[in-house]
């Protein structure tokens, strides 16, 4: 066992205005990012594995209102709310989730796919009964709603958009975590509500395998933003292809993607990603992104903008 950890974790990226994020509000979130680190990092820590660790970051930022995920998920065009999360390994184990509504911690759905399942990806309502079968806390949907996020549809319908949480007047966002443990692996997590005012049905890049979400044995990786712009540059994998083939650093592949593929596809938004010699880079081309990071050694590191 080594003396090498790392784990990064988001809570999405967006127009995060300085001026509309009172000091008070900037406070609620690094407390709220730091204790999920604290639950991922005290795994890595104890030679845990950086699939546990990533789940146990990600149960935390789901459980928070904070952010758009879990309790606190944004609403569709009508009214409902439709969650997706995903898991994946350096090993290739992966599972997914799609247009749950009902699971309380959507990425315990997603790694009970992995790990009961021979498929990657359940949808909807059949996804939802095979949480359930599968003894997951399913929740009302009263539970996943807050006033704030009603406040977001409204103001989205008004406005005839569809939405990145960030992007609106109350700054929330979609979650993920990536590590590497102290036995060499790397996993990959995200849970997301979506974007505000979404069509019922719409799937974005969280749940699907090379763009929202990504781990191999050189790096993991996890996406925040215009879900359609990762799709269509199979942002995740793409990072992983720059490494993999071109040769890329991390930073040279994670900067690459975010920052030139993804507005190239017609979107905007962020990423993490830890590589397997515990580097981690958190790069994103919005005006802010919900981030943390936490190596051996260091202490666990909070930040909302780019300073
Ligand atoms: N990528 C997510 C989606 O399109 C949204 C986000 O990251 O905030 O569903």
């Amino acid at each position: 066992m080594q003396d090498i950890w790392s784990l990064a974790i988001h809570g999405g990226a967006g127009t995060i205005r300085r001026d509309e994020l009172t000091p008070e509000k900037a406070a609620a979130y690094r407390i709220a990012l730091e204790a999920a680190l604290r639950a991922g990092g005290a795994i890595l820590a104890a030679g845990g594995s950086a699939e546990e660790a990533v789940v146990a970051a990600a149960i935390s930022l789901e459980d928070c209102p904070l952010f758009n995920a879990g309790h606190g998920s944004t609403f569709t065009a009508a009214g409902t709310i439709e969650m997706d999360a995903c898991l994946m390994t350096s090993t290739a184990e992966a599972g997914a989730v799609t247009g749950v509504t009902r699971i309380r911690n959507p990425i315990l759905a997603a790694r009970a796919v992995m790990r009961a399942t021979p498929h990657v990806l359940l949808a909807g309502a059949a996804a939802d009964d095979f949480a359930a079968a599968q003894g997951l806390v399913l929740e009302a949907p009263a539970y996943f709603e807050t006033a704030h996020r009603r406040a977001q549809l409204l103001a989205a319908q008004a406005a005839q958009t569809v939405v990145l949480d960030h992007d609106l007047p109350a700054k929330m966002g979609t979650i993920g975590a990536v590590a590497r443990d102290r036995h060499g692996a790397l996993a990959a997590a995200t849970s997301t509500g979506g974007m505000t005012n979404k069509r019922a049905g719409r799937v974005g890049d969280t749940p699907i395998l090379g763009a929202g979400t990504w781990a191999d044995a050189r790096v993991a990786i996890s996406c925040t933003g215009t879900g359609e712009a990762f799709l269509r540059c199979a942002a995740a994998h793409e990072v992983a292809a720059l490494m993999r083939l071109a040769g890329k650093s991390l930073r040279e592949a994670t900067e690459e993607v975010a920052l030139l593929r993804v507005p190239e596809a017609g979107g905007h938004g962020g990423l993490i990603a830890v590589d397997a010699a515990g580097e981690v880079a958190l790069p994103f081309g919005t005006e802010g992104m919900y981030r943390g990071w936490w190596r051996a050694g260091e202490a666990p590191r909070t930040a909302i903008h780019a300073d």
